[in-house]
Formats: C-alpha cells, sequence, structure tokens
C-alpha cells in the first residue's frame, strides 16, 4: 500500500516557496509585488489566468488623480468628497482619504514605468469627466487605460525576474492555529496540484461580478475565488450588497451581453434616449444628466424599459453620433472596434443599444486599510476583494487608482514586517486533507453538470438580487441557493483542461459569495447608493452603518457597525453643493 505521503509525491508537482505569496496577476497584484521586491523581499504571484490577461486590462476609461491638469480649481479633498458622496458615506474615510492624497503620486510612477497617458499639445496630461466628478480627474490612454497600466506593471515585473507563475487555480489556504502560512492549486495546464509555502499571503483576486448572469467581465473570472478562500479561513467581510450595476453594457448578440460600453461615452458627450427619443435623464438628474453617478443612471434605464419605453433588446439608446468620426476614433478607439466586432455598427452614424450590467463589487473582505491586513493573521488583502474604499456605489475612475496606491502602501507594509516572521512548518497531514477533500468533493462522476448550474446560479442572482431587489424575491434566492448547495455536481475526469471541473471550483467559490450578498442585502433595510430596494425605497439615516458578515463555527452572522467619522479636513468640501460646476467640455 503507498502511503498517503507518496500519493502526494505523485499528484503535487512541487513546492515553491516565497516569503509573501501573492495570489492575482492584475494591476493590485503586480504593484504590491514591485513595492515588494524593491524592498529586497522575496515575492511570488500567481493567477488564474494568462500573464498579460488579468481582469484589469478590461479597464477602460480612465484613472482618478486631482492632478488639476486640466481644472486647476480640483483637489485631493475635492476628490475625497465626490468619493464620500457618490459611496453614500459608508466609505471608510481613512482608505479614501489615503487613495485621495496619493493618487497623483500614482499616476506619475507609471508615467515614470512609461505609461503613455493622452496629453495636450503643450504637455499636460489630459484628463476628461467621469460619472459625478466635480472636475475633469481621470487619466486615461484611449480607451484601454487598464491595458496599459497592466503591461506597464508586466514589464516592470518582468524586468526585476519577479517569480510569476500563470494558470495556476488557487482553491485553498493553508492555515495553523488561525495563520495563513500559504495555498494550494491546480496546475490547469498540467493537471497536477502546486503548493506553495509563504510567511504571508496576499489576497488581490479581483470582484465577483460573474455572480451575475449579465456582467461587464468574462465568463472565467470574478468568481468570488478571493471571497470563498478568506471565508473558508474565518475572515470577516463588510458592505457584500453593495454591489454596483454599470449602466451601460451591450445587450447582443449572447455572447457580448453584458461587455461594457465605456462611462467614457457619455464623458466625451454621449446621450441617453429612450425608444421615443426623449432624453429621459432629465427626468431623474436634470443637474448632471448622463454625467450622473452611475447607480441613478442604470436606475433610470431600468424605469424606462418597466416603464414601456425601453428598445427591443430591452435597454435604451447611447448616441454620440453628433461628434466628428475622426474624434470617436481617438477618443473611443476600443468601443468603435468592439460595435463593429459585434454588431457590424459604426458608432458615428449609429446609436448603440445598451442596458445595465454587474460591474463591480464595492463590498469585500474587510482590511484594516493602514496596513492591508485581514481579519485573520497573516493574510492581507488588496484591490477589488477588499471593501471599504468605495461605500455604496464606486466612482469611475477610482478602481484603478486604489489598486496602484494600495498595492504600494501594503507592499511597504508587509516588507517592513515579513523578515521578523518566523516560517510556519508545511503539514503534509494537513495538506494531504485538503487534496482529498478536492478529490471527494469535487471529482465527482455522477450529478449534475456544474457548467449549466453555474450559468444558473448567476441567473438567480441577476433576476432576484439585481439592480431593483425586494425582501420577498430575495428571500426565494436564498431558498433556490440552499437547493444548488445540495446538489453533486459532476466533474470527475482528468485534472487536466477540464472545464467541468473548473466550474465546479468556480460554482463552489460562488455559493459562500452568494449568500453573503442576499442575506445583507436583506438586512439593509433602506435604499442607498447601488443597493435598492423597492420595498424600502428610501434613504434612512440609522442605516448609515456599514453590515458585516462575521463568520461562526459554522456559516456566519451578520452584525452593523458605525462608520467611522469624516476628517474634519474634507468636511467642508463634503457640504460643498458642486453641481454649479459640473459641466461638460
Ligand atoms: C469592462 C471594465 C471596465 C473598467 N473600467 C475601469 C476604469 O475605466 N477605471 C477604473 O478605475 N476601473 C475600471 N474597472 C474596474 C477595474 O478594472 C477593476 O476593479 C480592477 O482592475 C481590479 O483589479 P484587481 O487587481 O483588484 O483585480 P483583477 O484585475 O481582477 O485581478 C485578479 C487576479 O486574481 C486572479 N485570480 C482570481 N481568482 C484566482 C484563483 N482562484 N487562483 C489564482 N488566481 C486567481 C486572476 O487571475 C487575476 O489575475 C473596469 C472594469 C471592467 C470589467
Amino acid at each position: 500500500m503507498p502511503s498517503i505521503y507518496s500519493i502526494l509525491e505523485v499528484i503535487i508537482i512541487k513546492v515553491e516557496q516565497a516569503d509573501v505569496l501573492i495570489i492575482g496577476s492584475g494591476g493590485a497584484g503586480l504593484r504590491c509585488a514591485l513595492e515588494l521586491f524593491d524592498h529586497n523581499v522575496d515575492v511570488l504571484v500567481v493567477g488564474k489566468c494568462k500573464k498579460r490577461d488579468a481582469h484589469t486590462i478590461l479597464a477602460t476609461g480612465g484613472i482618478n488623480a486631482a492632478l488639476g491638469t486640466m481644472d486647476p480649481q480640483d483637489s485631493w479633498q475635492l476628490h475625497a468628497a465626490d468619493t464620500l458622496r457618490d459611496g453614500g458615506q459608508i466609505n471608510d474615510p481613512y482608505a479614501v482619504v489615503t487613495l485621495c492624497k496619493h493618487a497623483p503620486r500614482a499616476i506619475q510612477e507609471l508615467v515614470s514605468w512609461g505609461a503613455h497617458f493622452h496629453r495636450e499639445q503643450d504637455g499636460r496630461i489630459t484628463q476628461r469627466f467621469f460619472g459625478a466628478a466635480t472636475y475633469r480627474r481621470a487619466c486615461f490612454i484611449g480607451d484601454h487605460t487598464g491595458r496599459e497600466i497592466l503591461n506597464t506593471l508586466v514589464d516592470q515585473v518582468a524586468k526585476r525576474n519577479i517569480r510569476f507563475k500563470s494558470e495556476i487555480y488557487i482553491f485553498s489556504l493553508l492555515q495553523d492555529r488561525g495563520r495563513v502560512y500559504g495555498a494550494v492549486g491546480l496546475d490547469v495546464r498540467r493537471g497536477k496540484f502546486i503548493v506553495f509555502h509563504a510567511k504571508i499571503v496576499v489576497l488581490v483576486t479581483g470582484g465577483h461580478s460573474r455572480m451575475f448572469s449579465r456582467s461587464s467581465s468574462r465568463f472565467w473570472e470574478n468568481t468570488g475565488d478571493g471571497i470563498a478562500l478568506a471565508y473558508a479561513c474565518g475572515a470577516k467581510f463588510m458592505d457584500m450588497e453593495m454591489f454596483q450595476f454599470h449602466p451601460t453594457g451591450m445587450l447582443y448578440p449572447k455572447e457580448a451581453e453584458g461587455v461594457l460600453v465605456t462611462e467614457a461615452v457619455r464623458g466625451e458627450g454621449g446621450i441617453l434616449l429612450n425608444s421615443k427619443g426623449e432624453r429621459f435623464m432629465r427626468r431623474y438628474d436634470p443637474e448632471r444628466l448622463e454625467l450622473s453617478a452611475r447607480d441613478i443612471v442604470a436606475r433610470a434605464i431600468y424605469h424606462e424599459v418597466q416603464a414601456g419605453r425601453g428598445t427591443k433588446h430591452g435597454g435604451v439608446w447611447l448616441d454620440i453620433t453628433h461628434k466628428p468620426k475622426e474624434y470617436i476614433l481617438q477618443r473611443l478607439p476600443k468601443m468603435y472596434a468592439q460595435f463593429q466586432h459585434f454588431l457590424g455598427i459604426d458608432i458615428s452614424r449609429e446609436h448603440m443599444e445598451v442596458g445595465p450590467t454587474a460591474h463591480y463589487s464595492m463590498g469585500g473582505v474587510w482590511v484594516n486599510h493602514k496596513t492591508g491586513e485581514t481579519s485573520v493573521n497573516r493574510l492581507y488583502a488588496i484591490g477589488e476583494v477588499t471593501s471599504g474604499v468605495h461605500g455604496a456605489n464606486r466612482l469611475g475612475g477610482n478602481s484603478l487608482a486604489e489598486i496602484i496606491v494600495f498595492g504600494r502602501l501594503t507592499g511597504a507594509t508587509i516588507a517592513k514586517c515579513v523578515k521578523q516572521l518566523s516560517w510556519i512548518p508545511l503539514n503534509k497531514l494537513s495538506l494531504a486533507t485538503q487534496i482529498a477533500k478536492f478529490k471527494t468533493k469535487l471529482q465527482i462522476k455522477r450529478g449534475k453538470n456544474p457548467v449549466h448550474i453555474k450559468k444558473e446560479l448567476m441567473q438567480v442572482m441577476w433576476d432576484h438580487v439585481g439592480v431593483v431587489r425586494d425582501g420577498k424575491t430575495m428571500k426565494q434566492a436564498l431558498r433556490l441557493l440552499e437547493r444548488f448547495k445540495k446538489m453533486p455536481l459532476k466533474s470527475g475526469g482528468s485534472l487536466k483542461m477540464n472545464e467541468q471541473l473548473i466550474a465546479a471550483l468556480d460554482v463552489a467559490n460562488m455559493l459562500p459569495t452568494c449568500e453573503m450578498i442576499i442575506r445583507s442585502a436583506l438586512h439593509r433595510k433602506e435604499s442607498r447608493g447601488a443597493h435598492y430596494r423597492s420595498d424600502f425605497p428610501t434613504l434612512l439615516a440609522r442605516w448609515k452603518k456599514n453590515i458585516l458578515c462575521i463568520p461562526m463555527q459554522k456559516g456566519f452572522r451578520i452584525a452593523t457597525r458605525p462608520v467611522p467619522s469624516v476628517p474634519n479636513e474634507i468636511r467642508p468640501f463634503l457640504r460643498r453643493n458642486t453641481a454649479a460646476v459640473h459641466l461638460l467640455e
């Protein structure tokens, strides 16, 4: 009889060791890795996607920083006030201040590493409007800002020879007496397990917009992996009900459903029309019109469609045809190509048909933004997987700023403490148990096809917990979730390039993520920011608090906490009526 250890040796390719393991190779992970390396820390980055293909490349419109190149009146305090106001004032004020103070430096860093931001003829970095921003604050590179930023970071990582492993699906964290000390993943190409041994683990796995059937992310990402990994370790979560539905996603063909139509189209002067040709935003936000906050525009579209003023595919029209074709090609090249590619439409001549799409997770793992620490010992988190920065709604352009700012700051904090930490020895028995658990739970030969179940689950979330929510429908979703939890999923067979196995892993990650979203959304009996309940349609002062999911022996419980107070330096800016200065260029 071979021993459990010799079995392990056959199915594990190797054990990789590094002081710091970064799970996620998007902007947050790479920026953190650079900081650690520059502080002489041994770091390893692992991602389940290909090297230059993390979700960050999808970011289109821009990255916010109060540089004041176009509007010198802008300041980091105004940026902070806009962020708090749009966030329904449940953001963590410390995180917001840090973001806004450090964002200009993030742009300088990216420029120094070779990012080619769009510039005016006199060399100033061009900045454009994004929804709910007082001044032009979004720096951009055409409409492929995320791609340029990610490539810039990957180039810097390559220049430093930082260890980087792609296409590894991490499915479990290693923990010893509450301390995290590594992770186990599946090398998807080779069909072997791989073990990562580290002193500190940084979770940078991005958001969870793929809980919903119409989403601006791709089918294989944003499946809540980081949430599930942290959940299994007993981490605390915050504001899970807060999910941003971007107002403008494509509606058809099927393979393009949910694909983002960047806010930059509206920033560049695009207007929204219903099927009667009315500029309906005049009814919902007469001051800011199309550049109102994302939640307001998304709900306005939802209501227009409900009222029978929608287009054939259940959306509205977005019109930029009043701008010259050369201008569109220069400022919105990706959008031009996207509509050509999917529909053969020339957006300089024809309207785009658009509707809301699940876009951004404001809620996530709770972190102490002073350090990047989660509530679990030796587990840190940065970027879209976390909560706090954006509160109840995210300003467009703030996420790219967040991943660069907090990537650097968290890297610097870890660099200060990691050397003093001792190694926790690898526990072979616990490893064997994790892999055995994986095999029993995820290698079942009979059951439902997980690819289909994943789609069904996403549809339940879109139909029951989407743009407009109510208690009765969400309770139905919870009941359906219980059924999904009990379903055996058929994912047996090869460990190598097995689509069903990957989908089964995704579903396993989605279930706790969905449950925390629904239970938190049921608990918040008001409407605030992106969370809109038709049975509680008003914002209530008593709900100005954060909702927490606190781990229990089994499952979690819901709790609330008061929002920390806003620093005095920001208060006067919050009171100011900024609508008057919010003009299109
Ligand atoms: C279409 C679109 C347009 C956007 N436009 C803008 C914009 O203009 N401005 C802006 O500020 N923001 C924008 N955003 C949001 C922004 O792109 C993201 O919030 C940001 O890039 C998140 O970065 P991240 O590093 O936190 O995560 P990600 O870039 O999502 O990276 C997550 C990483 O984790 C890895 N990972 C996940 N699970 C696992 C696992 N189990 N095992 C191993 N690795 C794993 C992934 O492979 C990936 O490498 C946009 C988003 C979309 C979808």
